[in-house]
């Protein structure tokens, strides 16, 4: 166990560093970066071992293993970031956990997530897509649609309008696609000017997040180590 934690110790050194690095290049103040951890896949003794190591937000993709692993967790005041596919009739009882839901991507989710969250209030971000329009598998909402998913989420007490979350597209060159999101984002921000918050940047690209404006990003591997590949 205490080698686990010696490793995880080592790897979230690591990341710390090449955030502030990052940082530094882009001209901006490390604390103005939440580093999320996602714990997928990974146990609850994880998450543990990264709470004594100072870490205060981690990630889940799937709702089963989150559900699971927060209540497990329940103690360690961690706040849960839910970034995964959210299906309509999981997300009263996500909202019941998470803190920040960042994958909102339409509007059907907006009236279960609000009644799960119920009195307490939970942050959202919008999940806006990167890739191109058509492209099979996409996940975000278009931009052109975000005006109005922005509108229903603001309008939806207890949810906070908090920001925007992206995904760089699969194997391309991130930088383009982080530029694009920088420009949906003034506008966004324009509209909903305390809705600031930007989640972009994963293990392989946080330096191009973090140089785009990203205020969170959600790193797994390169704390935690690979995952099992899914089949
Ligand atoms: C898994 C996942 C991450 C973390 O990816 P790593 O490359 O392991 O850092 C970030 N964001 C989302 C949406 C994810 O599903």
């Amino acid at each position: 166990m205490s080698a686990r934690r010696d490793e995880l110790a080592a790897n979230l050194a690591t990341v710390r560093g090449r955030i502030a690095a990052a940082c530094t290049d882009a001209g901006r103040d490390p604390a103005e970066v939440r580093l999320v951890v996602v714990t997928k896949f990974f146990p609850a003794a994880d998450v543990r071992l990264l709470a004594e190591l100072g870490v205060t937000d981690v990630g889940e993709n799937r709702h089963q293993e989150a559900e699971a692993k927060a209540a497990e967790c329940a103690d360690l005041g961690l706040t849960w970031h839910f970034i995964g596919g959210l299906q309509s009739n999981k997300a009263a009882a996500v909202a019941a956990y998470a803190g920040v839901v960042e994958s909102v991507d339409r509007r059907k989710l907006v009236a279960p997530l609000a009644r799960g969250a119920g009195e307490r209030p939970v942050d959202v971000l919008l999940q806006v897509s990167l890739d191109p329009p058509g492209r099979a598998g996409r996940a975000g909402v278009d931009p052109a649609e975000l005006p109005a998913l922005a509108v229903a989420v603001a309008e939806a007490e207890p949810l906070r309008l908090r920001g925007l979350m992206a995904v760089a597209p699969l194997g391309e060159d991130p930088r383009p696609a982080f530029e694009r999101l920088a420009a949906i984002r003034a506008d966004f921000v324009a509209e909903h000017p305390d809705a600031t918050w930007l989640s972009a940047g994963m293990s392989g690209d946080l330096e191009h997040a973090v140089r785009a404006g990203a205020t969170h990003v959600r790193i797994g591997s390169a704390v935690l180590g690979s995952r099992p590949r899914l089949k």
